[in-house]
């Protein structure tokens, strides 16, 4: 976490630990603070603070935004195959549309206006993907969307944008918007459903009528805080760690492609600076994943909740990109804490890694 966003919460786990839906002053001050949060995030995403509903996390703002919709409104579902399963559940679970992405993992424009017409009630497309980094050109999708499904509420996950993308571009093309705090530095288990005004869905958390009947439960006051100063830094912060981050991906993208079977997943031109994806051949992702924890060095094969199972991406499938690729899956991601020794200690360890197992196999068909 940021060390601003640690020292913002604080105070709400100890002296103003009150529930802010109380009336005596420390619940009227734990409001102030809610409000204040809610308003500050509103003028980094350039929207009315009433369009600020807090949420448990990404994955809920997410459903919200779609099941809620749906339940609401009525309508088909659809999104690209290589969402966040966050969205790719949703969609799935409402029997809604699922439509095909390019070599890039980005989706396919072609595709998507094919699955839209007056039916569609729900389309969502995410900013940025969080296995590859590949960034939508939002501003196609709305045109589309806006031409070929009148009556679709069209939702962002705007999880993985948030460190690299402006919300204030982001947010005039669609209708709701998601994010999470703990991907820019703020704490785990809070995060916002952006939400336009007039944009009605059936809340998926149902009690107390928090969050203007939209999200019931008690407000996570600390986390809500601390979320609001994690964004206001990532933002005042992010032209300049767009460039330092680019500089030191173009320092690891070299070094990882200079080891022999090693392959860019996606052109840099078309990714976030923060995450480097390689396929390495040769080499399977669990094996490489045990040799780099033990030198210390965190990474992923597929998105963090996936890498449990070492079952190939369904973003990887969803591209197209083959076993024999996919098995040597790497993702790294950098962010504001990543320095240049960071990024020479992991090229040192990867290449090291890739070496010892690939040894290890040779000598194995030898025997
Ligand atoms: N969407 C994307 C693109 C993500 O990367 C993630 C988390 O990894 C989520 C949604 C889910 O967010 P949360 O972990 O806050 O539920």
């Amino acid at each position: 976490m940021r060390a601003s966003a640690i020292a913002a919460m604080m105070p709400f786990l100890d002296v103003v630990y009150a529930n802010p839906s109380g009336s005596h002053r420390f619940a009227r001050l734990a409001r102030k603070s809610v409000d204040e949060a809610r308003d500050l995030i509103a003028s980094i995403v350039g929207c009315k603070p009433g369009e600020v509903v807090f949420t448990g996390c990404g994955t809920e703002s997410d459903n919200a935004a779609i099941v809620g919709v749906v339940r609401r409104r009525g309508g088909v579902a659809v999104c690209p195959a290589a969402e966040h399963h966050a969205v790719l559940h949703c969609v799935e679970h409402l029997e809604g549309r699922v439509v095909d992405v390019d070599e890039n993992g980005a989706v396919s424009l072609a595709a998507l206006r094919a699955a839209l017409d007056d039916s569609v009630g729900s389309v969502s497309v995410m900013a940025v993907n969080n296995e590859t980094g590949v960034v939508t050109d939002m501003s196609a999708v709305s045109d589309v969307v806006r031409r070929h499904a009148p009556n679709a509420v069209l939702h962002t996950d705007a999880v993985q944008a948030a460190c690299w993308i402006d919300l204030r571009e982001l947010w005039p093309l669609v209708d709701s918007m998601a994010i999470s705090a703990h991907k820019f530095g703020g704490p785990k288990g809070v995060g916002a459903l952006i939400v336009r005004e007039g944009v009605t869905f059936e809340p998926i958390v149902l009690g107390g009528g928090q969050e203007r009947d939209r999200r019931s439960g008690t407000h996570n006051v600390a986390g809500i805080v601390a979320m609001a100063e994690a964004l206001r830094a990532t933002d005042a912060e992010r032209a300049h760690e767009t460039v330092r981050i680019a500089m030191l991906r173009d320092r690891l993208t070299a070094g990882l492609l200079a080891i022999p079977g090693v392959r860019r997943t996606v052109p840099d031109s078309v990714s976030v600076p923060g995450v480097v994806h390689v396929c390495i051949s040769d080499v399977e992702s669990e094996s490489l994943l045990y040799l780099l924890d033990e030198a210390e060095v965190c990474a992923s094969a597929a998105s963090a909740c996936a890498s449990g199972a070492m079952e190939p991406s369904h973003v990887l499938r969803a591209m197209g990109v083959g076993r024999e690729w996919s098995a040597g899956a790497l993702r790294l991601s950098m962010g504001h804490t990543t320095t240049e020794a960071d990024v020479d200690r992991t090229l040192r360890v990867v290449t090291d890694a890739v070496e010892r197992i690939r040894s290890a196999s040779a000598r194995l068909r030898r025997a």
